[in-house]
């Protein structure tokens, strides 16, 4: 019974963080005013400092915030840092971030044009999947940086991205293709560019979304 309650309480709480039309700011859901003024990026990554929220920190080189225009109409959220990530403290620096640059200038912008980031700000060891707890300490940080930024849209890169911010269990081949409100900004989930690169079959889907995007956004 009490296990039921816990797992009511946690629901109810991912669904008022998810799908209110609130802000979030330092672990506290503040009602949205019009007008409020919302924090800047330096501010959010000052706040996170030397980050020592989870054990991730102790297996970090460089904790990566993520990097791109502070003002983006567009925010590509992928899942963690990998290896290249955490040596060069940069998002997307690897084979499948080059990619992921080269599907951003198809869509007609500049990488330093959109931001670009993770959910976790430090690596899994391994690349292993993130755990409840730390996504639990980290997703406020990106909560903050996407109510800092306002995009009109929101890339989620791969299934684990899609699945975390969107609250659920449904496979990433059920979830792309269409847009999902995520704290009142249109998401679309797509394949993560690892994935591209094992599987370059699946470039056409992604690049349907891509247009999806840039049809939302007017371009
Ligand atoms: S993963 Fe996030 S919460 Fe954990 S130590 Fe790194 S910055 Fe802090």
């Amino acid at each position: 019974m009490r296990g039921e309650l816990l797992e009511l309480t946690r629901a109810l709480k991912n669904h008022i963080i998810t799908n209110s039309r609130s802000i979030y700011i330092k672990g506290e859901v503040y009602p949205r005013v019009k007008g409020i003024e919302v924090e800047n990026l330096k501010d959010i990554r000052s706040d996170m400092g030397d980050c020592k929220r989870c054990d991730l920190s102790a297996l970090r080189s460089n904790l990566v915030f993520g990097e791109g225009n502070p003002e983006a109409d567009l925010v590509f959220a992928g899942e963690a840092p990998g290896a290249d990530e955490d040596m060069q403290g940069r998002p997307f620096v690897g084979r499948a971030g080059q990619l992921l640059t080269r599907i951003i200038e198809a869509m007609g912008f500049k990488r330093e044009d959109v931001y670009i980031c993770n959910i976790l700000k430090c690596r899994p060891p391994g690349n292993r999947n993130p755990k409840p707890e730390e996504i639990e300490k980290c997703e406020p940080f990106l909560i903050r940086q996407i109510e800092s930024i306002k995009p009109k849209a929101i890339c989620a890169l791969g299934t684990f991205a899609a699945k975390t911010l969107l609250k659920t269990d449904a496979p990433i081949s059920m979830l792309r293709g269409r847009f999902h409100l995520y704290h009142d900004i249109q998401l679309m989930p797509t394949y993560h560019p690892a994935y591209l690169l094992r599987n370059p079959g699946a470039k056409k889907l992604v690049w349907q979304d891509m247009q999806m995007i840039m049809e939302e956004m007017g371009l």
